[in-house]
């Protein structure tokens, strides 16, 4: 039984009612319980409970300090390539821009990643378009190899993968996959998705294969502002739910990047407030107490402080979202335009500055030798 399964039992529409018609004095029955669950999610992320926030923030903040104490942890994307077989309407990378294609060598990506473990970083993410042709499996293991000796985590986010891609991966020191659905509402998916990504059900078994070979961590989520972001966040709310029983050895991340314009003109369906991106993340803290909540440089400074500590567990400082980045002053197109431009010291000062602790490394292999 595949979460596959569990999405095709349910209506999109269905799912949108409920969270739509959810009243005030539900909200309230489920703000007094002591123990919380994945069904109370639609009820949290309503409309309804919107007017709530500042119960949900307390919430969600007592439950973050509670399980993951004053602690923030920090890692950089490194994007490998700009090359990408898919059409996806929304994208940079999209194969039909007619943008400067670059795929890093082994080597430019390994100089790349000197530059942040220089800055301190010991958690980094091999980021790229999805082109097994550019970069190949035994490309991301081989430099993984090299990464694993300086860096505590090393996790990837490319194309969906079989079993045995992600066995070898994982043998090969790769600690985390991550594959954002990017909308579980099916209609929807066909219509921004041309390639083979376009296979909804292939990819939403993803993280299953991920599970399956073991990873320490699996990587979710969806594009905030494609569909209706309640009804999805609510799929990845029962999604991560599924993983996290499933798989529970794994720690479970949970991303929501909010769209934004990118090459090709795609502006975002919907627009998201600063105040509702805040309600998704409070309601996935309160429901999913142990999840890792990730936000990224895509959102400006200002939400980034206030998130932090009250729900938010991960983020990512002074990210380039193009290939080379970090050593090139000249850039190439970026995969989403960066709102936080802080240099990682600085998010790590305003972490301190808040009372929270910068986490930089999580994790030895040490812990699991012998
Ligand atoms: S979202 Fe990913 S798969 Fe789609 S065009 Fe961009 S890089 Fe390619």
């Amino acid at each position: 039984m595949s979460f596959v399964d569990e999405v095709n039992k349910i209506d999109p529409d269905h799912i949108k009612e409920c969270i739509y018609s959810v009243s005030d004095d539900e909200v309230r029955q489920v703000l007094f319980k002591n123990r919380f669950n994945v069904n109370d999610f639609h009820v949290l992320i309503s409309p309804a409970a919107s007017a709530h926030i500042e119960a949900l923030a307390a919430l969600s903040k007592k439950i973050t300090l509670l399980r993951f104490g004053k602690t923030v942890k920090l890692y950089a994307p490194v994007y490998i390539s700009n090359e990408c077989v898919n059409a996806c309407s929304y994208c940079g990378f999209n194969i039909n821009n007619k943008i400067e294609r670059i795929t890093l060598s082994k080597d430019e990506v390994l100089a790349e990643t000197e530059v942040l473990y220089k800055q301190g970083f010991r958690h980094v993410l091999l980021v790229s378009g999805e082109s097994r042709e550019k970069v190949p499996v035994e490309l991301i293991a081989e430099i993984t190899k090299i990464l694993s000796k300086k860096f505590a985590a090393v996790s990837v986010e490319v194309y969906p993968m079989n079993i045995q891609e992600y066995e070898f991966l994982s043998k090969s020191g790769v600690t985390g996959i991550a594959v954002y659905q990017e909308t579980y509402n099916r209609e929807l998916y066909a219509e921004f998705h041309k390639g083979p990504k376009a296979d909804f059900d292939y990819r939403l078994k993803t993280p299953e294969r991920t599970g399956e070979a073991g990873f320490r961590e699996i990587g979710i989520g969806a594009l905030i502002g494609l569909s209706d972001f309640r009804s999805d966040m609510t799929f990845v709310a029962m999604h991560a739910a599924y993983l996290m029983k499933k798989y529970w050895k794994s720690q479970l991340s949970i991303s929501f990047p909010r769209l934004r314009r990118a090459e090709g003109g795609f502006a975002p369906v919907h627009i998201v407030s600063d105040r509702e991106l805040a309600q998704v993340v409070f309601a996935l803290r309160i429901v999913l107490p142990d999840a890792d909540l990730v936000l990224s440089t895509r959102e400006n400074p200002e939400f980034r402080n206030g998130m932090a500590g009250i729900g938010i567990t991960r983020m990512s400082a002074g990210s380039k979202t193009n290939p080379g980045g970090y050593l090139k002053a000249e850039s190439s197109l970026e995969q989403f335009e960066v709102a936080d431009k802080r240099l990682p010291s600085e998010i790590a000062e305003m972490l301190i500055s808040r009372d929270l602790e910068p986490v930089w490394k999580d994790f030895d292999p040490f812990f699991i030798a012998g």
